[in-house]
Formats: structure tokens, C-alpha cells, sequence
């Protein structure tokens, strides 16, 4: 699929659908179906929902989305193709990038996880700023999508690490928008605006953070009756993420704790938490850590075609950086 394709399918009329009228369009519309690649990529029941449209119509109107957005099987040299599109974030250490094989890729959830102050929000931040970079930076000349679940981004950290990569820390602001997230279907509301900034209000986001994707789902649902539920909800979650990352060559950044409660006698104190659900969503998982001299350790420890290995980065106040 190349650029153009994707325009024209970001400006079809969805009218054009069999069985969708102006009625159902704006039903549609409202819900964040307003695209053909919405559409195609859609569950019957999710499209149902929305639209008051039976099932079984809303099958026929998602089949007719597929051919018209040319959704079928690719030949694996049209994937190789598409291969070539992907952006390669910098971390801002050459070791950590080598480790990724160039960065943090677009098309993907990249996942870290680790004890607090082990460096997964002074990353983000990090990310933030390189995301702005040109490509041959290192970069994607891209906007940020900031969703804190934490509360712990901050604009004076982003202003410095602007200045030491030598961008206008104002403009660099201005290209980050933030958002707290204050529970766990606002945080989910959030990634469906980024369709909106994308498709409406023409921004180039190129990267969508989610501090803390754990926070809310951990703290709203608990013990072994809810975990059903809560893992559900969780698994569309990072559904929605995929799908915004693929249709939109956009990296996705998530932020993960370990069950490492000092007050339980249970639970793994280098194991993230959310179960299979995030792991199997997340294409590349990486473990924080503390290092030795102030450094941090990050372990790559999951990932499609690059083998299990370890790197190492200084935080500083510049951002990150490559040990001495
Ligand atoms: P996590 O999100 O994993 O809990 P953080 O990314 O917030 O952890 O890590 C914070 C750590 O980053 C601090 O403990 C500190 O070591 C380092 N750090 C933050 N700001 C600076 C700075 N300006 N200069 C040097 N190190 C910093
Ligand atoms: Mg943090």
C-alpha cells in the first residue's frame, strides 16, 4: 500500500458502502468509523454496536470496506515492501539501538518494563524528543502523543532534552500533546482521538505513548473475579494500539510495572504485569533495570527476529546517552 492508496482510502465516502446511509455514516462517524480502513479492519459486533446495524449487514458493509481499501492477502514481496517502510526510532544510545537493530519500529508495540526509577518515563521522554528529528537523525520528523496515566510527564525535562538535541524546546512542546489519562475507558478514549488528530486535524503522529498502561487496569480491578474482565477490556485495549500503529506507520511506546509489591509474598519481582494479553500485543518487550554506576540495563527479552541480549545507557541530563 503506498501513500497514495492511503489517501484516497482516508477520503472515500463511506455512503458508498452497501447498506450505509446518511443516518448510519454519521452513527458511524461519531463512533470513529469514518474511514474506510476503520471499517475494514472491524469486528461485525464492534460495527453492530455502533452503528445499530445488524451483525450480518455490518459483515457485508466490513467485506465491501476490504475490497474497496484493498485489504486482501499480500504476497510476500509486498510485505518485504511494506518492510521498507518502517521507521526506526533512536533511543539516543547506538548501543541500545543496535540492540533494537536501529530503534524502536513503527507498525508495532514496543513495551518496557521495570521498578520504578528504572527508566521507562525518562525514555519516553527521550523518544518524544528524537520522534521530532529528521529521518537521518534518527527521527520521523513526527508529533507525540503523550497519554500519562501516571502523571509524571514533565514539560521542564522535555525542554531540556529539546535544547541537547538541538531543537526549539517551544516548538518541540508544541509538538507533544499530552494527555492524563484518569482511568482505565478514558485512557482507552484517548487512543481513538489520536485517529482524530490524525484524520481531522491532519497532524503527523508518529508516536503514541502510554505511560503507565497498567496503572488504571491494576488498580480498578482486582482480585481473581475481575481479572476476566479486566483482561478483556485490556486485550481491546491493546487492539486498538496495533491497529493505530499499522494503519498510520506510527511507533507505539508503552510503559509497564513488575509485580514486585514488597507486600506480597507472591509474584515475580522481574515480571511485568497484564499477563499474556500485553505480551502477545507487544512485538517487542524490553526489561528495565537498574546498572551498575548510575547506569541502566535494558534487556531485550522478546521480539519477532532479533536475538534475546542486554545493552547499557547512561540517563543524564541531557536524556539518554551512551556509557563512556
Ligand atoms: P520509571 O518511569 O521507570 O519509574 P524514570 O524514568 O522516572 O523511572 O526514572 C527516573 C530516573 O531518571 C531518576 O531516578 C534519575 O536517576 C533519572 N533522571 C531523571 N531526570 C534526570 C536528570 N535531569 N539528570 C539525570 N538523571 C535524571
Ligand atoms: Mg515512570
Amino acid at each position: 500500500m503506498n501513500e497514495e492508496m492511503i489517501q484516497e482510502q482516508k477520503e472515500f465516502d463511506i455512503t458508498e458502502l452497501p447498506g450505509v446511509g446518511t443516518s448510519t455514516a454519521i452513527k458511524l462517524v461519531e463512533a470513529g468509523y469514518g474511514n474506510l480502513l476503520a471499517i475494514a479492519v472491524a469486528s461485525p459486533k464492534e460495527l453492530s454496536e455502533a452503528s445499530g446495524m445488524t451483525e450480518a449487514g455490518s459483515r457485508k458493509v466490513i467485506n465491501a470496506a476490504r475490497k474497496a481499501a484493498h485489504l486482501d492477502f499480500e504476497s510476500g514481496d509486498q510485505l518485504l515492501a511494506r518492510r521498507a517502510t518502517v521507521i526506526k526510532l533512536t533511543t539516543g544510545s547506538k548501543a541500545f539501538d543496535a540492540m533494537m537493530d536501529g530503534g524502536f519500529e513503527s507498525r508495532s508495540i514496543t513495551e518496557c518494563y521495570g521498578a520504578f526509577g528504572s527508566g521507562k518515563t525518562a525514555l519516553a521522554h527521550q523518544l518524544a524528543i528524537n520522534v521530532q528529528l529528521p529521518r537521518e537523525k534518527g527521527g520521523a520528523e513526527g508529533v507525540v502523543v503523550w497519554i500519562d496515566s501516571e502523571g509524571t510527564f514533565r514539560p521542564e525535562r522535555i525542554k531540556q532534552i529539546a535544547e541537547a538535541a538541538g531543537l526549539d524546546p517551544t516548538e518541540a512542546l508544541k509538538n507533544i500533546k499530552v494527555a492524563r489519562a484518569y482511568n482505565s475507558d478514558h485512557q482507552m478514549l484517548l487512543v481513538d482521538k489520536v485517529e482524530e488528530l490524525i484524520l481531522q486535524e491532519k497532524l503527523s503522529v508518529k508516536l503514541v505513548i502510554v505511560d503507565g498502561l497498567m496503572s488504571h487496569f491494576r488498580s480498578e480491578f482486582y482480585g481473581r473475579g475481575q481479572l476476566a474482565d479486566r483482561q478483556q477490556k485490556l486485550n481491546r485495549h491493546m487492539h486498538d494500539l496495533i491497529k493505530l500503529a499499522d494503519l498510520h506507520n506510527l511507533i507505539v511506546y508503552v510503559t509497564n510495572q513488575v509485580s514486585s509489591d514488597p507486600a506480597a509474598f507472591f509474584g515475580d519481582p522481574t515480571k511485568p504485569i497484564g499477563g499474556n494479553i500485553v505480551g502477545h500485543a507487544s512485538a517487542f518487550r524490553i526489561y528495565l533495570r537498574k546498572g551498575k554506576k548510575g547506569s541502566r540495563v535494558a534487556k531485550l527479552v522478546d521480539a519477532p527476529n532479533l536475538p534475546d541480549q542486554e545493552s547499557a545507557f547512561m540517563i543524564a541530563e541531557a536524556g539518554i546517552t551512551d556509557i563512556e
